[in-house]
Parts: structure tokens; C-alpha cells; sequence
């Protein structure tokens, strides 16, 4: 079975409230069309997205589009005859493809187009347009089964919009479906809509024009990189408000674009919980990453999703997931977790993107982690670790969080609590905040921009905070035990045995423990390891205190000599 864990952290709570826990995991069998979805195949590797220019016009009635995308792009390398392998799922179909005003030939293998290019040299620049129509696949459950939705509001007026994470952008137009592969000069989308609904996506709108045919057409564009997942059309009975945010960066125009009813309830909800969302994240992560596209959060009819300067809103305006809190304790009913969540994602997701989706912990286990930092930075930090220990009642260790290769395949849905929790885990042990933000703030300039690997991401944190982590991530990313802190005292209590087990080779994760009045950093491994204590010091060492901080079972073994 495929595992919902696209975006929001939804699995957390489907697991937490259905017992989903009790369901086995069946070995997933990849196919040949999961290698041509999620490699880089010889027919992608040739050339580099530049731009996509993408126009659709949907039929509402029909459920159909109609559209054309304009790949700009360089041949990295001369093509030699290569095919260019184009993603488009069915049932829609390519109806022509033209280059240099010349018809190209291609062939078809399920969700993969294969387009006869001639010879192209190596930097060379060329735009090749695509045009497609057809019936579009429709979501069943957005945002996690996703497609296009034809929804209607509560007037029952068309209300249309897109989640395909995971699923690919392929699901509704012609690209090179593949994370690695962002435009990098950033990308428009043009929408011809009945001219009584406003159609809204990602960046700064470039100009309204009315056709005289009852329709009308929009057109919007951003300028930086962006994944194809997160270019999303917003279609429906729409007005706007908007205002300017003094950021670290200077001014970020911030607009909200809610249905037309929710106006008056939107001005006075939206704007406190975006304040607190900005002032938390540019203090934790450095600023927003998109100043130049601007910020967006545009009503759905789905929960939610990180669409890059567009994010989705369906959280009801009201406080927690829908009227839930994932941890258990009350803190996640303090703040609207579909604007917090969904927006830590324009720096771990937009920002900082994965090249292949088995590293989407990068993106969750982060944006999870931004829930914490944002509790502890608006609330207190006791509420920070209670919160980050109550989303630990949705992990279920069912298979590792970083998944296969090469294959578009995604890891356990325990990708957000659970590096969540190793996040948390790694500060405590540290005890040293200021040091603690400048690598966050640091892997978001390092990598600005980029795409990477789960490698990249786990070397910075270790060569930053000068301390070899890499068993730290072994263990939480890539197996599923919990580890086990041993410990017991002497029979005098002045000395105590730790040590670390249930666990892999080399685990050594720093665990700082800290009271009122004593702290002390220690360093357990699989060998046993003593400490003489100061009177103060044995308190340290109690179970639930551990734990409260650290994602370990904390066991103490019993007087031993
Ligand atoms: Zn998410």
C-alpha cells in the first residue's frame, strides 16, 4: 500500500486516530515505469529546465483542460540523438509538440512520452512547446490523493485547484517530472477562466484581460525556482486583502485570497497567525525565501499544501488541524497548524527541495520541527518540549524514514514526528541555541535555492555544529529502533553507568541534562561509561526527564556492581 504521507502532517494523525498502527506494510514491487518516473533517465539527464511557460483552459462541465506548456531549457550535453522524455499521466494525451515552428514525432509508453528532438549541441537554449488536452485525473481526497478538483463553494459556485505532491505535476501538464529538475528561472501560468471567477497562482499577477467570449484570461509568474508540484491554479469566486510585512529582508508583500463570504473573517483571523509565523520562522530559519514572488495564502477546499509563495488554506479559520491537536497536549490548539505548517515549508521544501523523494524527510521532518520552534518562540519553551514529546504518540516505527531510490518512492510517514524528535534531541544535547539557529539559518543560504540530497543536508549539520552526527541519523532515519539509554547508580549513589543500546554501531547521540540548580553533558556509546556526581547531579538522571527531551527509552537497570 502507499503510505499518505504527502504534505500535511496528516498521516500523523490518521495513525493516531484510526489505529492504523495495527496495519501491516506489504513490501512495495517498483516497476519499470517507477524507475522512468523517478531517475534520471538518459532521455532527462541531457537537458536542464529553464523555464515553464504553462497555459490551460479548464472545462468545468467536462472536468477537462485544455493546455500548452513552453519548456524553455539547455542541452546540458550534445543530445546525440537522444529522445527528450516528457511526463504526462494519463488520460490526457499530447496532441503536438512543436519546435522552431516544426512538428516533432513522438511515441507513447503509459505516462511517458518519448519526443523525437534533432540534434541539439551542448549549451545550447531551446523552447519547445506542448499541447495537451483531455480528461484530467481528479482527486479523490486532496491534498493526499490528489489531481484536479472540481469542487464547488457552499453557493455552489465552481471552485477549482490542484494538489499533486508526490503524484507528480505530470498528473495535469506536460514537464520532466522530477524533483532534481526545478526551473531555474522560475515559471508562469496563464488561466482562461469564465470571466465571473478569478484565477489566482503562484507570484505577481502580469495582467487580467477580458476575452469577449465570457471568459478571462490570468496571468501569473514567479521568478525564482520552483518545484513542479507547487505551481497550482486557484480558481473560484475569490477577492483579496493585502498588506506589507517588515521583514528581515525589507518589505514582503503578503496577500490573502479567501471566497468571497469569508472575507470579513478572514482580515480579522489570517493576519496575527501570519505575523507570528514570519517574526518565528526569519528568527529561526532567515528570511523568507521568496520576497520577490511575494507571500500568498489563498483559500481551498482541501486542508492545505506548501505551494511555493501560494499556499493552500482549507483549516477552517479556526486553531489546531482542523479543530485537532496531533500531540495530545493542548499546544497544538494554540495556533492555526495549517499557516504554521504549511509555510515552514517555503524554506524545508521550496527553499531547500530534495532531489529524490526519499529524502522528503528534509521537507517534513523540518516543517514538523518549525511546529516546536514556532511553540517555544511564541509560547515557552516547556511547551516547545511537550509538544515535540506528544507528536511522538504518532510515530510507528514501521519501516525507515528515508525510502528507496530512484524509484519516486516515499519513506514511513513517521518522516515528520520522528526528525522532528532526532531535531529536538540534537539541540538538547548541544545546549547551545544560538549555535543551534545559525546552522538552521545556515543550511537555508548554503542551499539556497537548491535541490539536495539527505547527504548534503546531514554533512552541513555535522561540520557546523563540530560534532560527527552521522550514527545520530543513521539510527533515526534509516532504522527503526528506538534506542535505548541505560543507566544505574552505585550503591552510594555518587557514580553513574550509562550507556547506550538498542541501537546502531556507534550511536552516541550528546544528551545534556539540566535542573534548576545542576547540569551536566555527557556522551554515552554502547560501552558502559561512569560518572561521579555531585549531590545535586543524581536527579538528573530520571527517566521521565529524559525522555521529556529526548526521543530514548530511558531505563534504569537496577544497583549492579
Ligand atoms: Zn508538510
Amino acid at each position: 500500500m502507499r503510505l499518505k504521507s504527502e504534505c500535511v502532517a496528516i498521516s500523523l494523525f490518521i495513525f493516531s486516530f484510526s489505529g492504523y498502527a495495527q496495519q501491516t506494510v506489504k513490501q512495495k514491487i517498483f516497476t519499470h515505469a517507477d524507475t522512468l518516473r523517478g531517475s534520471i533517465t538518459p532521455e532527462r539527464a541531457w537537458w536542464n529546465v529553464l523555464r515553464y511557460d504553462i497555459t490551460v483552459k479548464p472545462d468545468y462541465g467536462s472536468k477537462t483542460i485544455t493546455g500548452r506548456n513552453s519548456i524553455t531549457y539547455t542541452a546540458v550535453k550534445d543530445n546525440a540523438g537522444k529522445m527528450m522524455q516528457v511526463d504526462l499521466k494519463e488520460p490526457l494525451v499530447i496532441d503536438s509538440v512543436i519546435l522552431n515552428n516544426k512538428k516533432l514525432s513522438y511515441s507513447q509508453e503509459g505516462n511517458v512520452w518519448h519526443v523525437k528532438m534533432p540534434q541539439q549541441k551542448q549549451a545550447s537554449k531551446h523552447s519547445v512547446d506542448i499541447f495537451y488536452s483531455g480528461k484530467v485525473h481528479e482527486a479523490i481526497r486532496p491534498p493526499w490523493d490528489g489531481g484536479w478538483t472540481w469542487a464547488k463553494d457552499s453557493l455552489g459556485r465552481p471552485w477549482m485547484t490542484v494538489t499533486c505532491q508526490g503524484l507528480g505535476a505530470s498528473i495535469w501538464y506536460p514537464c520532466k517530472d522530477h524533483q532534481s529538475d526545478e526551473p531555474d528561472s522560475g515559471a508562469s501560468l496563464t488561466m482562461i477562466v469564465p470571466d465571473t471567477l478569478v484565477a489566482i497562482a503562484n507570484g505577481r499577477l502580469q495582467f487580467r484581460k477580458e476575452n469577449n467570449d465570457g471568459t478571462a484570461t490570468y496571468k501569473w509568474a514567479v521568478v525564482n525556482p520552483i518545484s513542479n508540484y507547487c505551481i497550482i491554479p486557484y480558481i473560484g469566486k475569490y477577492v483579496n486583502f493585502s498588506e506589507t510585512y517588515n521583514g528581515e529582508k525589507g518589505k514582503l508583500d503578503v496577500n490573502y485570497w479567501v471566497l468571497d463570504y469569508n472575507l470579513e473573517k478572514a482580515k480579522s483571523y489570517m493576519p496575527p497567525e501570519v505575523h507570528n509565523m514570519l517574526k518565528s520562522f526569519e528568527h529561526w530559519f532567515g528570511p523568507y525565501p521568496f520576497y520577490e514572488d511575494g507571500y500568498q495564502l489563498i483559500e481551498t477546499s482541501h486542508t492545505g499544501m506548501e505551494h511555493q509563495s501560494a499556499v493552500s488554506y482549507g483549516n477552517w479559520y479556526k486553531p489546531g488541524y482542523r479543530g485537532r491537536d496531533g500531540s495530545g497536549t493542548g499546544w497544538g490548539m494554540k495556533w492555526d497548524f495549517i499557516i504554521i505548517h504549511e509555510s515552514g515549508h517555503e524554506w524545508f521544501g521550496n527553499n531547500i527541495t530534495t532531489k529524490d523523494l526519499a529524502d522528503m524527510w528534509v521537507h517534513e521532518g523540518f516543517t514538523n520541527y518549525s511546529e516546536t520552534l514556532f511553540i517555544g518562540q511564541i509560547f515557552n519553551e516547556d511547551a516547545a518540549d511537550a509538544y515535540n514529546a506528544g507528536i511522538r504518540r504518532g510515530i510507528k516505527n514501521d519501516k525507515p524514514v528515508v525510502a528507496k531510490y530512484n524509484v519516486n518512492d516515499q519513506g514511513s510517514g513517521d518522516m515528520y514526528p520522528k526528525p522532528s524528535n532526532m531535531l529536538h534531541a540534537i539541540r538538547h544535547g548541544l545546549d547551545n541555541d544560538e549555535l543551534f539557529r545559525q546552522v538552521l539559518r545556515g543550511l537555508n543560504k548554503t542551499f539556497y535555492h537548491q535541490t539536495v540530497t539527505t547527504q548534503q543536508v546531514e554533512n552541513y549539520i555535522s561540520k557546523n555544529l563540530k560534532f560527527d552526527y552521522s550514527k545520530v541519523f543513521d539510527q533515526y532515519l534509516r532504522t527503526i529502533q528506538i534506542p535505548e539509554f541505560d543507566f544505574y547508580f552505585s550503591r552510594d549513589k555518587k557514580k553513574v553507568f550509562y550507556r547506550y543500546s538498542n541501537c546502531v554501531k556507534g550511536f552516541n547521540l550528546p544528551l545534556t541534562l539540566k535542573s534548576g540548580t545542576a547540569k551536566i553533558r555527557i556522551i554515552p556509546s554502547e560501552q558502559w561509561k561512569s560518572l561521579l556526581l555531585k549531590e545535586n547531579e543524581t536527579e538528573l538522571f530520571e527517566k521521565a526527564a529524559i525522555e521529556k527531551k529526548y526521543y530514548v527509552n530511558a531505563v534504569q537497570t537496577g544497583v549492579k556492581k
